[in-house]
């Protein structure tokens, strides 16, 4: 059962508990006490009816969740195998707001508004990751390094604005209209899948070349976050050889803030956020 389920049949077990105490205490003559007897057993009847259904309900979808979350990958393809595993996921997302995952198979948590502290050259991230960021940033630049954060925190609507920026691009390249949107979401997230939404997400490059492409990898700020970004708690988010399981190229500048843990596991076994949650 979904904890908003579970919340809503939490509500309605509470009122009905309320409308019979309040029953009870009523004191009324003989005549009035068989009628109200009656009218108690009909509002009863009704009121457990009512909480019955809601259980029901609820008991139905979880047993359903569970159902299919045992069985991913016999009789279902890949999407189904995903979508099943997404479901899975959202409880336990509710609790680990450092290891939530974003990608084009799990969406935003619906109006999920992190806490943000904003950065001397207007960026802004979750105020939660913010001090070890400051850290990194320091300590990488007293390696002798320069560098800089040139993305950050984004709202739905910059996401949908970039999107839509880069279909009107493809149109005027005369990309086919029905295949404007598939190829915007190659090289833009679709919005409500961009980690940068999450405030944990960061590009981050070298001063001296400030291009987003796989060179970026050779530069000096890059060698040095590769090696040292999980002390503080961040991964490099996309590797080139996880693409298949992140569903995004190789970014050697995006870093992804999932805290000291779960940092140093993944960059010890060389595993992506989707492997460490069990879930490629
Ligand atoms: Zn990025």
């Amino acid at each position: 059962m979904s904890y908003r389920k579970q919340q809503r049949y939490r509500t309605c077990r509470g009122r009905c508990g309320q409308r019979r105490r309040r029953f009870r205490k009523t004191g009324v003559r003989l005549p009035a006490v068989i009628i109200g007897t009656v009218l108690i057993l009909i509002l009863c009847g009704r009121v457990i009816l009512t909480g019955g259904i809601g259980g029901i309900t609820g008991q139905a979808a979880e047993s359903q969740a569970v159902e299919t979350v045992a069985s991913p990958d016999t009789s279902s393809g890949q999407q189904d195998s995903r979508a099943a595993r997404s479901h899975q996921l959202k409880n336990a997302q509710e609790q680990e707001w450092n290891l939530l995952l974003v990608n084009p198979w799990n969406p935003m948590p619906e109006n999920y508004e992190p806490e943000l502290t904003y950065l001397r050259n207007g960026q802004a991230v979750d105020s939660r990751c913010y001090p070890e960021l400051q850290q990194m940033m320091d300590d990488c630049r007293a390696a002798g390094f320069d560098p800089l954060i040139c993305a950050s925190y984004r709202t739905m609507e910059k996401q949908e604005a970039l999107f839509e920026d880069k279909e009107a691009r493809l149109i005027r390249e005369g990309c086919p209209e029905n295949e404007v949107e598939a190829e915007a979401a190659k090289v833009v997230a679709y919005p409500g899948t961009s980690e940068h939404q999450l405030g944990l997400a960061l590009d981050i490059v070298d001063v001296s070349y400030q291009q987003l492409d796989t060179e970026q990898e050779n530069t000096p700020v890059q060698q040095w976050l590769m090696k040292n970004s999980w002390k503080y708690g961040f991964v490099l988010r996309y590797p080139t050889d996880k693409s298949d399981i992140t569903g995004i190229i190789y970014e050697p500048w995006h870093y992804r803030y999932v805290g000291k843990e779960a940092a140093a596991e993944m960059y010890e076994n060389k595993l992506c956020l989707e492997e460490y949650l069990g879930i490629n």
